[in-house]
């Protein structure tokens, strides 16, 4: 089947559901066993039944076996947020003075855990430019435990080289963890191009509506944590689980027991929300690449930053990688300063001001004074976190209401 119908029909089994198309929804924090053999099989791995909502929920787990699907990999653990995804995953790669080198177009809680949190536990992340393949291999020394990147940077929308970045990171026997947040599965597989960890927020354009708060970690079972004399400390983790260690590291060591567990309503949300990803994708890009050359074109904008638009250092790699589908759904523009970007959102009539993105609305945020507030100004700037800076989540609404609320907005600067 191809990826839309797959979306669509991927784990839907109504034999074992008493006919429904939607998996019900476990909503008990404890199951029941009518055995003491049985409890303590289940206990020692044995069987998959269920215990205890925090270990596993028949809900939570028909979502992972979707995603993973999707994203063709090989096993899944779903968790209460992209940034319990995120910390859980590290952790699990990471012991006590190790490091590991990322991108640096970094969603903003992923960076202050990479550079403020994990430092107090004497973990190190180095920073580079994620498309400076000879600047990340410079990062890489032997406490070096994984390379992690994003595939659409947020709020710098650049697009690193999946695959080059893959055969570097394997050139030195590490893994690569990907956050696909942005791209989503019908847009990039980076699996399919080398990755062998994916991390979602499902908190956007996977559930899509704005309604429910989750995150995934896919594991593609494509690494070889033998072969690599990097990662001793996996050992009786490939003994129990062969190719899927490193999610059963996630799940033993850190999930359950940091209790990042999601309630069911959530993964059913999301679950109905996957139906029309594909749909939803189509039409915010669709939407996207005319709001930036509308916006291109306006003379009260002095910049776009989009993918889609020519000129863009990334359109190459995006067309490569996205297969021609599109460039993601979000963009970014330039006022004459901070003043001029809180006149435009306090003059939206239909845009909504929050800090979410992948809405079926469409969303705009100032980033400087609200996700960064709290930064110093130099590092802002390092980070392109410029005060005259715009960031536009593009919805599904007709194009033309998006474009005439911001035409609106502008004429009364
Ligand atoms: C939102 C987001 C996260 C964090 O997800 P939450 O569900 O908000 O915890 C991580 N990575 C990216 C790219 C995001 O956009």
């Amino acid at each position: 089947m191809k990826f839309q119908t797959r979306l669509i029909h991927e784990c839907i089994e109504p034999e074992k559901w008493n006919g429904a198309t939607l998996p019900p929804i476990y909503q008990n924090a404890s199951h029941c066993h009518q055995s003491a053999e049985s409890m303590s099989d289940t206990f020692g791995g044995k069987t998959d039944q269920h215990i205890y909502m925090r270990l596993t929920n028949p809900t939570n787990q028909v979502l992972e076996q979707k995603l993973s699907a999707l994203e063709g990999g090989k096993g899944a653990i779903y968790m209460a947020s992209g940034m319990a995804a995120v910390t859980n995953t590290c952790m699990a790669l990471l012991r006590a003075g190790d490091e590991f080198v990322c991108g640096s177009s970094l969603f903003m809680s992923t960076y202050l855990l990479f550079t403020k949190v994990f430092a107090k536990y004497n973990l190190t992340c180095r920073i580079v430019d994620p498309l400076d393949l000879e600047g990340m291999e410079n990062s890489i020394n032997d406490k070096t435990r994984f390379i992690y990147l994003e595939t659409i940077g947020n709020p710098a929308i650049d697009i690193p080289d999946i695959q080059k970045c893959a055969d570097l990171a394997h050139k030195h026997g590490l893994p690569l963890l990907v956050d696909n947040t942005l791209a989503t599965p019908y847009l990039c597989r980076p699996l399919e191009l080398g990755a062998n960890v994916i991390i979602h927020s499902t908190t956007k354009y996977l559930s899509g509506h704005g309604d429910a708060v989750g995150g995934m970690v896919i594991d593609g079972g494509s690494f070889d944590w033998a072969a690599s004399d990097r990662f001793p400390d996996f050992k009786p983790f490939i003994e129990r689980k062969g190719e899927l260690a490193l999610r059963d590291k996630i799940w033993r060591e850190h999930h359950i027991n940091f209790g990042s567990t999601p309630a069911p309503f959530h993964a059913y949300l999301t679950f109905i929300g996957l139906d029309t990803l594909g749909l939803r994708m189509e039409r915010h890009m669709k939407n996207t690449i005319k709001v930036a050359q509308h916006l291109a074109d306006h003379s009260k904008v002095n910049w776009v930053n989009y993918p889609g638009l020519k000129n863009h250092p990334c359109r190459a790699t995006a067309e490569k990688q996205f297969g021609h589908l599109g460039y993601g759904g979000l963009l970014t523009f330039g006022m004459d300063d901070q003043e001029a970007c809180f006149q435009v959102i306090n003059n939206l009539k239909m845009i909504y001001h929050l800090a979410n993105l992948g809405d079926c609305k469409t969303l705009i945020i100032h980033p400087a004074s609200s996700q960064y507030l709290s930064f110093p100004e130099q590092e802002r700037n390092q980070l392109g976190i410029r005060s005259d800076l715009l960031r536009l989540s593009v919805g599904i609404e007709d194009v033309e209401d998006i474009c005439n609320d911001i035409d609106q907005a502008l004429t009364k600067l």
